[in-house]
C-alpha cells in the first residue's frame, strides 16, 4: 500500500515559486498515481510561459516522491498557449525542419499510420513487428495511439508499468521478444489520455520515445534494428511532434479498401510527404473475409482499392491482409497471431509484407 500521507507531505514541502504554495496545494500536479510495485507517476502541468523553467522543480519532485515510494517518474507538461496565440494558424508542415537526430540505441524508426481509426493499424503493426523479429531483426514497438492505446491488450500486458533504469528512463516491457512501451502503460485509466491537453500528450510521448531505454539492455547489448511507431489515427499535432523529434526512416499507411477509408488515407500520405518522410508503402487490411469454417473468401469491403490507390500515387503496395476470425480473437485475447494460430491465412499476407519491409531497410542495418 502506498503511503499517500507521506507522499503528499513530501510533495507539499516543495514550494511552487509562482504561488508560494506547496506543490500539491498549488494545483499543478494533475495526475498522481502509485502502482503496485511502488512506482509513483506524477504529471506536473505548468503554463506555456513557465514551460521548461520548471524542470528543476520536476527533478526535485521526482526525487522526493522516489524517497517515499521507492521509485518515481515526474512528467512536466505545459498548457496550451493563451487564447490569443491559439488563434495563430498551425505551422505548415512545409515550414518544419526535418530532424537529423537519430534515436540512440535504434537504427530505424518506421511510423505506422492510417487516415481513420478501426482499420486495423495497431493489429497489423504489432503482427508485423513480431514477423520482422522472426526474420532476425531486433524490434521495438511504441504505441503512441493516445485515443486507444491497444498494445497493452494486444500483448496481454494490461495494468503493467515499466520500471526505470539507473537514469530513471522507463525500460520497455518484454512482450514475445519485442521491447514495448505504450502510452497506456503510463495511465491508471487509459481513457484519461483523451482529456489531456495536446502539449501534455506531446510531452508524455516524447518521454516514451526519446527518454526511454530503447535498444541495449542488461541481457542483450544490441541496439534495436527497428522501432515501429503505432501512430494515432489521422494527422495532427501529435504526428507533428513525433515526426519532428526524431528522424523517421519512413511511414507505412494502413487502409481498408473502402473509398471513405482511402480518402482519409490519402490525407495521411500527403502529411508524410510534406514532412519529407518517405512512404515505404501502403497495406490493405480486411481486403477479404476468409471463413474459418469453409475457407471461402468473400470481398466484403471490395478488394484491390488500396493497391489501385498506391499505383495511382506512384507508391509501393506492400500487400493485403484478409479479415479472419483468428486474427480478431488473437488481438482481443492478448496472444498475438503468430503464437496463437501460426497457420492462419492472414499470416501469409503479413509475412510477405514483413519480408518486403525487411529487405527495404536491410541495406542499412
Ligand atoms: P486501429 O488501430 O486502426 O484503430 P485495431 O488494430 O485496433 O484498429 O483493430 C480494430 C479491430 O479490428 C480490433 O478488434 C481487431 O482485432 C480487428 N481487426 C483488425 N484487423 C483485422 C483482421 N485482418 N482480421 C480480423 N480482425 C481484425
Amino acid at each position: 500500500m502506498a503511503n499517500w500521507g507521506a507522499l503528499h507531505a513530501a510533495l507539499n514541502k516543495i514550494i511552487d515559486p509562482e504561488t508560494g504554495k506547496g506543490l500539491l496545494d498549488s494545483g499543478k500536479i494533475k495526475n498522481l498515481d502509485v502502482d503496485a510495485a511502488g512506482k509513483t507517476t506524477l504529471v506536473i502541468e505548468v503554463s506555456a510561459e513557465t514551460g521548461a523553467g520548471f524542470e528543476p522543480i520536476r527533478q526535485t519532485a521526482e526525487t522526493a516522491a522516489a524517497a517515499v515510494t521507492g521509485s518515481a517518474q515526474a512528467i512536466l507538461t505545459a498548457e496550451s498557449a493563451p487564447a490569443v496565440s491559439e488563434k495563430k494558424p498551425a505551422p505548415k508542415p512545409e515550414s518544419i525542419e526535418k530532424p537529423k537526430a537519430r534515436l540512440p540505441g535504434v537504427k530505424h524508426i518506421i511510423a505506422v499510420a492510417s487516415g481513420k481509426g478501426g482499420v486495423g493499424k495497431s493489429t497489423l503493426a504489432l503482427n508485423l513487428a513480431l514477423l520482422l523479429q522472426e526474420q532476425g531483426l531486433k524490434v521495438g514497438f511504441l504505441d503512441a495511439d493516445i485515443y486507444g492505446p491497444s498494445v497493452p491488450r494486444l500483448v496481454g500486458l494490461e495494468g503493467r508499468r515499466p520500471v526505470g533504469d539507473a537514469q530513471n528512463r522507463p525500460i520497455p516491457l518484454g512482450a514475445h521478444g519485442l521491447q514495448v512501451l505504450s502510452i497506456g502503460f503510463m495511465l491508471k485509466d487509459p481513457k484519461t489520455a483523451m482529456i489531456w491537453r495536446g502539449p501534455m500528450i506531446g510531452q508524455a510521448l516524447t518521454q516514451l520515445l526519446q527518454g526511454a531505454a530503447w535498444g541495449p539492455s542488461e541481457t542483450d547489448p544490441r541496439p534495436l534494428d527497428l522501432l515501429l511507431l503505432d501512430m494515432p489515427p489521422g494527422t495532427g499535432d501529435i504526428h507533428l511532434t513525433l515526426a519532428q523529434k526524431v528522424a523517421l526512416t519512413g511511414g507505412l499507411i494502413v487502409s481498408t479498401p473502402q473509398d471513405l477509408a482511402l480518402l482519409d488515407a490519402r490525407k495521411a500520405m500527403t502529411f508524410f510527404d510534406k514532412l519529407g518522410v518517405p512512404i515505404l508503402g501502403l497495406i490493405e487490411n480486411m481486403s477479404s473475409f476468409i471463413c474459418d469454417q469453409c475457407g471461402a473468401s468473400h470481398d466484403i469491403f471490395g478488394k484491390g482499392g488500396v493497391g489501385q490507390e498506391a499505383a495511382d500515387m506512384g507508391l509501393p503496395f506492400l500487400g493485403a491482409v484478409p479479415l479472419t476470425m483468428a486474427l480478431r480473437l488473437a488481438s482481443d485475447g492478448g496472444t498475438p497471431l503468430p503464437i496463437s494460430a501460426p497457420s492462419d491465412p492472414a499470416l501469409v499476407g503479413l509475412r510477405a509484407i514483413a519480408q518486403k519491409l525487411s529487405s527495404t531497410i536491410s541495406n542499412d542495418l
